[in-house]
């Protein structure tokens, strides 16, 4: 290899010294590269370096046309590029170079781009795109030509390292650049099939392709190949096992001899098809991609230039550079995530002040002195800071953390009371009917003991002796008859009603407040970030309290919750014991359930849940319905069970639900529903069908339901032969009592994944970060709060590119930020 890189290093050194004013040879830096790229072709023949030279666009570059950061970031990759030829140089001069793994060089085509197309034309303007091809990407949630270049690889295999034929191992994923000798259509098990016999200078290697004839034909004799795959064993001879193949001639390799992306298909993608098409478009088009980060963040953080982030992304040079392509794009996410989470909390708290509350009122002592248990440390560490929130004029926006039973509920209600104290409205909402029925009556419960409860209604409690007016709590269900819910919602409106405890038929259209003041959301986990903001623009900009007892890992928190402050009930009321668990396996049914009796024998109570089945509610109901009638009629025919599932009407439900709770039943007999929250401090028996289906955090809620009182509690697991991830999950939880731990145990095993996506909807997608990305999002965020600082309403000139990509990221969530 001859290259003299030392005229094209100076040129480039001194470009930089200009400025990047295109200024510093004659005519251009773009002809003087013609030029020099004249010399330098056919001299690079390692597949790497022709790789990059071929990245670069040395041959058919564009300079003049870059805007100045590009232009900075290209010299810099040349000039690094120009020291790895010389490193190569050096080396190659030690080993003598074999001539039949050197590659010629490719001649890159200069990309065309018709004027009227866009980066975000459909991407049927491509060629080679056909409307069903299209039809098919979308299903994948790509549109656009900018949808595609950031359609990212799931993986990539690495062929980077090439091997002479005599090297090849058994068993292992090898490349070879070789000639074919010969290549025909065979028959291998029936099927139409090709083979190959290719050679090196240190030998020569089968290649099968099953079930594929259609390769012989574009293999014919002394054609150069790069083969790259399994190498199997047959007839102790080694074999390529159908390898990605590649012809060597004029263009970049895609397939083989370097990291090769693996893409997310769907039925009808063909993957050397959608890798071939996704080389063309990222080299034609991720030049066009803006870059919005501000220079001078880049470069403070070491980042990459976007538009090389996503070809790297694609089409790795190096596992270096591919790691360094991820940490851009994964910062970007993180970056713009943060971004919109702090603006939101930023307008919420500046530009609508909401209504600072009074807590000197003596209903908040009457209240907590009426309570039949102290609070625990924790509770009250936690109060005094919701208290020292609801006095401000900005409003809350408080999320409350705290394992199950930690007693949320509560403290919760202590700062509704002080709402109303204020002569203003607070709202409870919680995700199930079952939940909203059980803090109704807990909270009238407490009510009781603190005041004098006048005349009930259903649905409707009135305490005299609290507040200079009766202190009236409504429940708002779904479930109820509609001349009734127009009545609560009438009174709502007048503010006739103090309280009102719901599901989210709180936030539906109808439901007008007079002054809500305070608006709490149990087990936030269950709710989208758009319900919160829903509920919270029932009023004059409330406070808002989101409690949850899924305990998030810091970096879910701040990524998800990021414009919350944080509170934590550390601690659980004094008493309680560890619930003692264990996996059984189903054989073991008849003892649990002789277990089971045992302790119903004992006057305490058992849960029963039923088997997980997907498909539906319904088919879920049925299954439930048959279990409880096996259960009731054949195993324990004398002792009271009840049942408890999704399709029951609230009436019944809540009928059900009292009935254990006050005892009258033995076992309650339920589906996943009772998950959340519910209370009975006298079950101690938990038994879970088919636990491996359910994933940790939801294994712990149920668990929670039993441990709630002074005596010992009972989880038993059963499991049929469950996968190896289930296996592990049943192993984790029957060890593992706190939450916390378990939550990040789960985070672990799902993947963040399922942690994002549906569940908390209008959220900008993660693709690139991940959850243990706990430094970078640390930065993020500390970025995202620095650029707030010199220029807050982002509208400074330079941050024009990143208030529009803020813009179109959060765009599907703009109607509730
Ligand atoms: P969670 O935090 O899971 O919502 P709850 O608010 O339902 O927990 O409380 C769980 C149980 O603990 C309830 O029966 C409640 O009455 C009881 N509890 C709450 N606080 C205390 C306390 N300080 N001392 C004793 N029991 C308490
Ligand atoms: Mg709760």
């Amino acid at each position: 290899m001859s290259i003299n890189v030392e005229p094209l290093r100076k040129v480039l050194e001194l470009e930089h010294n200009k400025d990047y004013a295109d200024s510093a040879v004659m005519g251009g830096l773009d002809k003087f590269l013609r030029h020099w790229t004249g010399q330098a072709t056919g001299s690079i023949t390692d597949p790497r370096l022709l790789n990059r030279f071929h990245k670069l666009r040395l041959v058919d570059s564009n300079y003049a046309s870059l805007i100045k950061e590009q232009r900075k970031q290209w010299v810099s990759d040349v000039l690094d590029f120009l020291t790895e030829i010389e490193r190569t140089v050096a080396e190659k001069s030690k080993v003598e170079p074999s001539p039949i793994t050197s590659l010629p060089s490719p001649k890159p085509k200069a990309p065309r781009i018709a004027s009227d197309q866009s980066i975000d034309s459909p991407i049927t303007v491509i060629r080679g795109i056909s409307s069903s091809m299209a039809t098919k990407f979308d299903k994948l949630g790509v549109k656009t030509i900018r949808d595609l270049l950031f359609f990212f690889p799931h993986r990539h295999l690495d062929y980077s390292q090439t091997k002479h034929i005599s090297q090849l191992t058994e068993g292992q994923e090898e490349t070879v650049i070789a000639n074919v000798w010969q290549a025909q259509e065979i028959r291998l098990g029936g099927r139409r099939s090709t083979e190959a016999i290719i050679g090196d200078e240190t030998g020569n290697v089968r290649v099968v392709w099953f079930n594929n004839p259609y390769i012989a034909r574009n293999l014919s004799a002394n054609v150069r190949v790069v083969i790259s795959g399994r190498v199997g064993l047959f007839n102790g001879r080694l074999v390529f096992e159908s390898p990605e193949w590649e012809i060597v001639n004029d263009k970049e390799l895609i397939h083989t001899a370097r990291l090769v992306p693996v893409y997310p298909l769907t039925q009808g993608l063909r993957s050397r098809h959608v890798r071939k098409l996704m080389k063309e478009v990222v080299d034609q088009w991720a030049w066009q991609v803006e870059d919005f980060l501000p220079p001078e963040l880049k470069g403070r953080c070491d980042l990459l230039e976007l538009p090389r982030a996503i070809g790297q992304a694609h089409f790795p040079e190096d596992a270096t550079l591919k790691d360094r392509s991820r940490v851009r794009l994964a910062f970007d996410e993180l970056f713009l995530l943060q971004l919109g989470v702090l603006s939101r909390k930023r307008d919420r708290q500046e530009s609508q002040p909401g209504s600072p509350f009074s807590i000197e009122h003596p209903v908040l002592d009457t209240f907590i002195k009426s309570l039949p248990f102290e609070l625990t440390a924790a509770q009250q560490k936690v109060l005094s800071e919701l208290l020292a929130d609801l006095q401000k004029s900005q409003p809350m926006s408080r999320l409350l953390q705290g394992d199950v039973g930690s007693g949320k509920t509560v403290v919760a209600a202590a700062a509704l009371i002080i709402a109303t104290a204020n002569g203003y409205q607070g709202a409870f909402m919680a995700p199930t009917e079952i939940l909203a029925e059980q803090h109704f009556t807990t909270i009238c419960n407490l009510l009781s003991r603190a005041g004098r409860q006048e005349d009930t209604e259903d649905y409707l409690h009135t305490y005299s002796g609290l507040l200079s007016h009766p202190l009236t709590v409504a429940l708002l269900i779904g479930d109820i008859s509609q001349a009734r819910k127009q009545e609560l919602q009438q009174l709502i409106l007048d503010g006739a009603v103090d309280i009102v405890i719901g599901t989210h038929a709180i936030i539906q259209k109808g439901v007008e407040f007079h002054r809500l003041g305070l608006a709490v959301v149990d087990e936030q986990h269950r709710f989208g970030v758009a319900q919160r903001s829903e509920l919270r623009q029932k009023g004059f900009n409330p406070h808002a309290l989101v409690m949850t007892a899924t305990p998030i890992p810091r970096t879910l928190a701040l990524t998800l919750y990021g414009d919350l402050d944080l509170s934590v009930v550390d601690q659980l009321p004094p008493g309680r014991q560890a619930v003692k668990t264990k996996w059984l396996n189903p054989r073991q049914r008849d003892s649990a359930y002789v277990f089971l009796r045992r302790q119903v024998a004992e006057g305490r109570q058992a849960f029963i849940i039923c088997p997980l089945i997907e498909e539906s509610e319904a088919i879920q109901a049925r299954a439930a319905v048959a279990e409880y009638r096996r259960l009731s009629e054949e195993v324990f025919p004398d002792l009271r069970s009840g049942l408890l599932h999704g399709r029951m009407s609230a009436a019944d439900k809540d009928k059900v639900m009292r009935h254990f709770r006050s005892g009258e039943l033995d076992i309650l007999v339920s589906t996943a529903v009772v998950e959340v929250g519910i209370d009975v401090p006298n079950a101690t028996v938990m038994l879970v069908e088919s636990a491996d289906r359910f994933g940790l955090s939801q294994l712990h809620q149920f668990r929670g339901r039993v441990g709630r009182g002074q005596e010992q509690s009972y989880c038993m697991l059963l499991a049929h032969n469950p996968s190896e991830v289930g296996r592990q999950r049943l192993g984790i939880i029957e060890k593992v009592q706190d939450g916390f731990q378990l939550a990040e145990e789960d985070l672990s095993l799902r993947g963040p994944g399922e942690f994002f996506g549906t569940r908390q909807s209008g959220m900008p997608d993660l693709r690139m970060a991940k959850l243990s990305d706990v430094g970078l999002l640390e930065l993020a965020r500390s970025e995202a709060i620095k650029l707030f600082q010199i220029d807050p309403a982002l509208e400074k000139p330079e941050h024009k590119l990143l208030t529009k990509e803020l813009a179109q990221v959060w765009q599907k969530d703009a109607e509730v930020s």
